[in-house]
């Protein structure tokens, strides 16, 4: 049994880098950028009006009201490119380029402009440099703005986009393919029979592989035999970056998905964790695929999928913070830990009236409770050796991708 912090070292040791494609800004979002994003123009890009007003000197407004002479006008997208001169005022929309020999601009609402448009009186005195953004001076030509391995988001899109990514380089998605083994499994458009359960780990797996900017490939239900086993593990490895099973691992007289790999010659790097829940939970490669054999129970599943499964196919497509990020909160309930084992216990991340994070574990009747886990949005690391953390302890917290 090796501690889940030497099992995630070992995931990332045995882990390679996919290659890079490139994508359009539009279904770049939940990719993981694989260049580095360098601004090819100053932002802005000309002295900017941040108001629509008129372009003034700050020195003709020392007596306000004061009387000046309109020359023209600046647009955005279509300047007034002349000198303009004392005494003069140049009427100006946001956005538009702020004309040389102006230093200012006063907001419409503080000025009037005369009938017949050729005068307008400046109601009130401005500071030099009001309401301009001075070219350059949010970045400079040659920046670098975003760096490999970040996340895209949304709120990056525009930083691409002004600056012409139209095309973006990411990671290539990892290509996952998922088995669920039981012979008790029907799939869910079934109805169970004697002693028989619907499959759900095949549709968790999937939904979590693709948050994680994985392809999916749901396999056919395995029953508990070896030959059978053997046969669709090698087909699926043989297409698949990685491979993800659930059940079969644990120590009962059908557990045959390590059997199975062995034979296949797979490479066993560990089948156990000192982790709660998920301890039989297996890694191992086929040839050049990664093989994560997860126990069967439902909520074991996705925590030991999200701490190994999610951390590989990260890195896989060149993400900078592979693993779950941790938080730390306040612990709002007692919790009891394990002796011999690690816990990542389902938990409700939630912020109190004066803002502080707080961590409601959650009421939960195990690892096969997946119901009760269904209103999880986070996990409690408690780490292995403390029997109980009072209400008002700090700890680590993960949130679950959602
Ligand atoms: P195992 O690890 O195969 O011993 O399975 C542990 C528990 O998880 C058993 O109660 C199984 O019935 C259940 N289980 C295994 N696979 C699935 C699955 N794909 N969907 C739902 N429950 C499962
Ligand atoms: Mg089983």
């Amino acid at each position: 049994m090796i501690p889940i912090a030497e099992a995630i070292e070992t995931v990332l040791r045995q882990t390679e880098r996919l290659g890079v494609e490139s994508v359009e800004l539009s279904n770049s979002v939940r990719r993981i950028l694989a260049e580095d994003v360098i601004a090819d123009a100053d932002l802005p890009p000309f002295d900017r009006a941040q108001m629509d007003g008129y372009a003034v000197r700050a020195a003709d407004l020392s007596n306000t009201p004061a009387g000046l002479r309109i020359v023209g006008e600046s647009a955005a997208g279509s300047g007034w490119h002349h000198e303009m001169k004392g005494g003069e005022a140049v009427r100006i929309m946001t956005g538009a380029p702020v004309p040389a020999g102006a230093d200012a601009v006063q907001q419409v609402e503080l000025t009037r402009e005369s009938d017949d448009a050729q005068f307008v009186e400046i109601l009130e005195p401005v500071d030099a440099g009001r309401s301009i953004v001075r070219r350059a001076s949010e970045i400079k030509m040659g920046e670098t703005v975003l760096r490999a391995g970040e996340d895209i988001n949304a709120a990056m899109i525009a930083t691409l986009a002004s600056f012409g990514y139209a095309q973006v380089k990411v990671g290539r998605r990892p290509r996952v393919a998922i088995m669920a083994t039981g012979s008790e499994l029907v799939d869910i458009d079934q109805q169970p029979g004697k002693d028989q359960i619907r499959d759900s780990n095949n549709y968790t797996l999937a939904a979590y592989a693709k948050l994680a900017g994985a392809t999916v490939e749901r396999l056919p239900l395995a029953g508990d035999d070896t030959e059978g086993l053997k046969k669709q593990i090698a087909e699926a490895a043989a297409r698949s970056d990685i491979l993800v099973t659930s059940g079969g691992v644990s120590m009962g007289v059908y557990d045959f998905t390590k059997a199975a790999l062995k034979e296949l010659g797979a490479e066993i790097f560990f089948e156990r964790v000192a982790l709660r829940p998920g301890k039989p939970t297996v890694f191992a490669r086929l040839g050049n695929t990664l093989v994560f054999g997860l126990p069967g129970n439902p909520v074991s599943v996705a925590v030991t999928f999200n701490l190994f499964a999610r951390t590989a196919l990260r890195a896989m497509q060149g993400a900078k913070q592979a693993e779950l990020t941790v938080e730390t909160a306040v612990l709002a309930r007692d919790l009891k830990g394990s002796t011999e084992r690690e816990s990542y216990l389902p938990a409700i991340l939630c912020t109190d009236e004066k803002g502080t994070l707080l961590a409601e574990p959650l009421k939960w009747g195990g690892s096969s409770d997946f119901v009760a886990f269904a209103g999880a949005t986070a996990l409690i690391d408690v780490p292995a050796g403390i029997r109980m953390i009072e209400a008002g302890s700090l700890v680590k917290t993960v949130r679950l991708p959602s």
